[in-house]
């Protein structure tokens, strides 16, 4: 009888009931449900403009006036479209953003390592291509270990052959750590490529749920992913 049972509460995955957003009387959000469950990684799906972006500030607790039923783990991280980083900050410093502690060097290096940027550890951000900065943002997601990874359209802003690196590489680092996962595309493809279910945002409701069959490690041979390979 000596088994140590971790609390339920710090394992959990996110549970949102009737979500609802409106900007001045306009209803974005209208009754949403969702359920991420640990270590799943859900994509988005949705037409410009149909409130995917505004699902996932509202699932980031970043805005107040949301409406509705909200759980989500606390250690969460959220990459956005622009990488957002300091252009006065090395890079080292910009993934450390906001921690305080003893070795946030060796933490820095540790992420740049995983994106494969401990190279650039010292250099500033203005110096970065897309891709890069992207990769940055990633290890200052990850230095936080979410449990929970909100992405909102990560690659848009990157060329195809980097955007299909950059999906590779949260491929990989999702693997390695396994945290729950929501990520905002428009791109089909990409959706089939990373996540385990995609749901289309439309009308403000979720309109349509898909089960991603395909096995992983996903290989870019699989006839699913024509469209990608074309963009090699
Ligand atoms: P998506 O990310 O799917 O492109 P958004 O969530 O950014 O869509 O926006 C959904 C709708 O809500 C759009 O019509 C947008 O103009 C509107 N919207 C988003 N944020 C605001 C805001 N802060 N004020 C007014 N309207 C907004
Ligand atoms: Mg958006």
């Amino acid at each position: 009888m000596t088994a140590i049972s971790t609390p339920a509460e710090t394992i959990q995955g996110v549970r949102v009931r009737g979500l609802r957003r409106a900007f001045g009387g306009r209803v974005v959000l209208d009754d949403v449900d969702l359920d991420i469950a640990p270590g799943e990684f859900v994509a988005l799906l949705g037409a410009s403009g149909s409130g995917k972006s505004t699902l996932l500030r509202a699932v980031g607790r970043l805005d107040r006036q949301a409406e509705g039923e909200l759980r989500v783990p606390e250690q969460r991280a959220i990459v956005f479209q622009e990488h957002r980083l300091l252009p006065w900050s090395q890079v080292w410093r910009n993934v450390t953003l906001g921690l305080t502690g003893p070795d946030l060097r060796r933490q820095a290096l540790h992420a740049l390592t995983e994106v494969g940027l401990a190279a650039r550890a010292d250099a500033w951000p203005t110096t970065l291509s897309g891709g890069e900065s992207q990769r940055v943002a990633l290890a200052r997601a990850l230095v936080r270990t979410p449990e929970l990874l909100l992405l909102d359209e990560p690659f848009g802003a990157l060329d195809a052959l980097t955007r299909l690196k950059a999906q590779a590489l949260v491929a990989r680092l999702w693997s390695r750590h396994r945290p729950a996962v929501l990520l905002v595309t428009h791109d089909v493809e990409e959706a089939l490529l990373l996540a385990d279910r995609a749901l289309l945002l439309e009308d403000g409701k979720i309109a349509r749920e898909i089960i991603v069959d395909i096995p992983r490690p996903r290989s870019l041979d699989h006839p699913r992913f024509a469209t990608l390979r074309r963009r090699l």
